[in-house]
């Protein structure tokens, strides 16, 4: 979930071939739904034609002619009446009536034996294939024509659906799978996107452009609402602006308790675009800057160039406040499309963060040469991913200063003080923390993977959504243990994991030590607004009741309190 309330008719993305989704289609707009089929198929047999002609060009008429006998197969009147049947008896979109075929077609011809048959069979659903490519690309370019702002919805939340249009058109975005924590849901806060995710079924009860109330405050969705709900939403909207007014009104003010204890609210941010979605004034740096986005966006590895001017403008931009740099952090449900790793069977728990880069070396280097060639730049600090031991930690250090002296050498300036600090994210790191923060400059909690992997819970996954708590004993202990062990090594420690911006979980951080709390550039007013009304005192008090409790719904309930007694007097 991402909060915000939001309005407008629903656009149900398919983002590929692998994610057809199924939708209702009204009555009345069947032969609309037929016809869209129908222009789709005549494009297809136009675009096999044409490489048709190509092939034959390059490799011979000969070899060309398997693109004529696709079209045939896309002429066949059983297949296409098919199709029309599934549309019109089963009230779906073409492309899922598509799929359908395609399926009846490989399940029909995997159960014949031989390697010829089974070419065959995929001879005869490749055509089909590609009439499904050109209706998702249809789909996509015709609401890229139109002008209206749009509810998403989706199979999953995935990068590729929050970035499928430009974030002016996006109202929210609501989808069946996708845990709150999951890289696509951040991408989305980020992005300041309300948005609802882990509604089974929701897709099959849609149709394109219904209006939705989407509630991203408390995870629910109101599809077709009626006037009177249209109304009552309105006003909460209306009031929540207004609570929102009253934080901004204060955030240029200094990140400080009634009681006189200094708290850096900062932002996490995952592109140079999101440099222009806060103000600056508003924040006391950057404590999250996630790399492997400005990689994600890409066709290529960015160059070392490349990734210094961006490192560079970012630092100018943040104007001396501090400026944590993440090292790239791939894998698990952060593939690059050009860079192939290996299907896992169990990606959480497989070659991600650091375990890549330090394998791939160059990777690491070119990285690290640009980051500290923009040292000079600002205040840029630089944090580990994943990190799991301390060998690994020692390893980076290693390149680090071989990498320091390489530029040196070549007459290139670096910041004299460039601090390296480790992601507290896997449970060892957690238990081995005070030898690792003994060698690092200082800690960032990384609660959105800590969470998973302290409670064994995949956060991507829906079916365990229910039990991916932070508000679990187990979490909160393990806060306490990093604040606790940070400050008594006078290291800074922050959290840069999305609980930080829940403020019930704000109140409970603060109260433990951390000095920072670092969240998506819409949540600093509000946690600015928090630090500035609370007293420290309180709050360690609060933490206090909060680790006496031996349940999450204890924990829940206490911090919870805590946070409808601040918000009264918001
Ligand atoms: C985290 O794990 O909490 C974190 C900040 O990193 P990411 O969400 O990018 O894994
Ligand atoms: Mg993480």
């Amino acid at each position: 979930m991402a909060p915000g309330l939001a309005l407008g008719g629903v656009h149900i993305v398919l983002t590929g071939p692998a994610d057809v989704p199924t939708w209702s289609v009204k009555r009345e707009d069947v032969p609309f739904e037929i016809a869209r089929l129908a222009a789709a198929l005549n494009t297809a047999a136009e675009r096999l034609e044409e490489r048709q002609r190509a092939v034959a060009l390059t490799a011979g008429a000969k070899d060309a002619e398997i693109f004529a006998v696709h079209r045939m197969i896309l002429q066949d009147p059983r297949a296409m009446s098919e199709v029309e049947f599934a549309i019109a008896e089963q009230r779906i979109n073409a492309e899922a009536a598509v799929k359908l075929l395609i399926e009846r077609y490989q399940e029909a011809l995997g159960k014949l034996e031989g390697d010829s048959v089974r070419d065959f069979g995929s001879d005869v659903s490749d055509p089909w294939r590609f009439v499904l490519n050109v209706l998702l690309e249809r789909d996509r370019e015709q609401v890229l024509q139109t002008e209206q702002q749009v509810i998403l919805a989706a199979a999953a939340l995935t990068p590729a659906v929050v970035t499928f249009l430009e974030r002016e058109r996006l109202l929210a975005i609501v989808t069946e799978a996708g845990g709150r924590f999951s890289h696509g849901a951040v991408l989305a806060r980020s992005l300041g996107l309300p948005c609802v995710v882990g509604l089974p079924n929701l897709l099959a009860r849609l149709e394109q452009g219904m209006k939705l109330a989407v509630d991203g405050d408390h995870g629910t969705v109101l599809l077709s609402p009626s006037d009177e709900q249209v109304t009552e939403f309105l006003e909460r909207k209306r009031s929540l602006e207004g609570r929102r007014e009253v934080f901004r009104a204060e955030a240029s003010q200094p990140g400080t308790t009634l009681d006189g204890r200094s708290v850096r609210v900062q932002v996490n941010i995952e592109s140079v675009r999101d440099l222009d979605t806060f103000d600056l004034a508003h924040t006391d740096g950057v404590g999250l800057l996630r790399t492997e986005f400005l990689y994600l966006e890409r066709n290529e590895f960015p160059s070392e160039e490349e990734q210094y001017r961006l490192y560079r403008r970012v630092l100018e931009r943040m104007d001396g406040r501090p400026t944590i740099l993440r090292l790239l952090d791939i894998g698990g449900d952060k593939p690059l499309p050009y860079f192939q790793t290996p299907s896992e069977d169990n990606p959480a728990l497989g070659w991600r963060g650091i375990r890549i880069t330090l394998r791939w070396r160059d990777l690491l280097r070119v990285q690290l040469r640009a980051m500290l060639r923009a040292s000079t730049s600002g205040d840029m600090r630089i944090l580990m991913p994943m990190i799991s031991s301390l060998e690994e930690v020692r390893e980076v250090h290693r390149l680090f200063d071989e990498i320091r002296t390489q530029l040196t050498e070549q007459g290139y300036a670096t910041a004299e003080d460039v601090p390296v600090g480790a992601m507290i994210e896997v449970p060892s790191a957690l238990l081995e923390l005070e030898r690792i923060a003994a060698e690092v400059d200082f800690v960032s909690v990384g609660t959105n993977d800590l969470v998973q992997y302290l409670l064994a819970v995949d956060r991507d996954n829906p079916w365990v959504a229910g039990l991916y708590d932070p508000y679990h004993p187990a979490v909160v202990r393990a806060l306490k243990h990093v604040a606790e062990v940070s400050g008594r090594l006078r290291k800074s420690c922050s959290v840069c994991g999305e609980i930080a911006s829940d403020p019930a979980v704000a109140l409970l951080l603060i109260g433990l030590g951390y000095d920072a709390l670092s969240v998506a550039p819409q949540f600093v007013p509000e946690i600015k607004y928090i630090v500035r009304h609370s007293r420290y005192a309180d709050l360690e008090e609060l933490a206090r009741r909060a680790l006496a409790q031996d349940t999450a719904s204890g924990v829940r309930a206490e911090l919870e309190r805590a946070g409808r007694e601040l918000a009264t007097r918001a």
